[in-house]
């Protein structure tokens, strides 16, 4: 590692960004849902995760998605965040508004690691959340956990059904994450926000994430034209890797989240 690293950490004028994805949850036994273990079936037909996590499906089978997201919930509840989350949860402690954190995980175990949530924008959603599919107070409604499924084909009751109801309007509510045929926004998603960030980003730190959405692509690719530090956190190479390399001072540490944050931030710091 350069010494450059230690002296953006140690800068109080400059801005440290940490990006993560479905790679550092992984660590905490959260699957990726992006394989078999996403599959959900309707009828005699199988679907992808792809085609499970989108709008059009909601529309077309609102409850085979709610009984899709509270089984994918129930493997969230127990997960507990790890090294790599407490990790980054320290680096906000230490760098206050010089930090932000943007996750695509919707798994809530960066929160509960102790990031704060004003400086963690999480722009794929949270799961433990619901909203109400009018809209109607443009709120966040906390999932009733009498909700969650413990098994795959557990129906949803009149009981459930009356707890997936707006408490403000009495309309349906819908999952508040971001669905594949979505559209990231500020309201909900921080879009506006994260580009800023990304503008105004010395060090963006990428860890488990290989860039499959816009997004995350769009923020790396802010920090690469700037000429700014990029470090890549993975256990596979990815888009972000080649744009690590070529960066300023960056770096790609082969290895999982946990290791590679504990190593990078025992650097910076010493
Ligand atoms: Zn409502």
């Amino acid at each position: 590692m350069t010494p450059e690293l230690k002296d953006i950490y140690s800068d109080p004028e400059k801005h440290i960004s940490v990006l993560t994805g479905a790679g550092i949850s992984e660590e905490s036994g959260i699957p990726t849902f992006r394989g078999p273990e996403g599959y959900w079936t309707i009828g005699s037909k199988n679907y992808h995760p792809q085609e499970m996590a989108t709008y059009a499906m909601f529309q077309q089978y609102p409850y085979e998605v709610w009984r899709w997201y509270l089984y994918r919930l129930n493997a969230c509840k127990n997960a507990k965040p790890n090294a790599g989350h407490f990790s980054v949860a320290n680096m906000e402690n230490e760098l206050l508004d010089r930090f932000t954190l943007i996750t695509q995980n919707v798994d809530n175990l960066h929160l509960e690691a102790g990031n704060s949530e004003q400086r963690t924008y999480q722009i794929h959603g949270n799961i433990f959340f619901m909203r109400c599919i009018n809209e109607c107070k443009m709120k966040l409604y906390p999932l009733p956990l009498e909700l969650l499924s413990e098994y795959k084909d557990e129906e949803i009751t009149a009981e459930k059904t009356k707890l997936l109801t707006c408490p403000d309007c009495g309309l349906a509510t819908r999952p508040h994450v971001l669905w594949f045929d979505e559209y990231y926004d500020e309201q909900y998603f921080k879009y506006e926000t994260a580009i800023r960030v990304a503008e105004n980003s010395e060090l963006l730190i990428i860890a488990g994430t290989s860039g499959a959405t816009t997004l995350p692509n769009h923020i790396a690719a802010i920090v690469y034209n700037n000429k700014k530090t990029i470090i890549d956190i993975n256990i596979e190479e990815s888009p972000f890797t080649e744009m690590a390399k070529k960066s300023p001072n960056g770096l790609f540490l082969n290895m999982k989240c946990s290791e590679g944050l504990a190593k990078l931030t025992t650097n910076m710091k010493n």
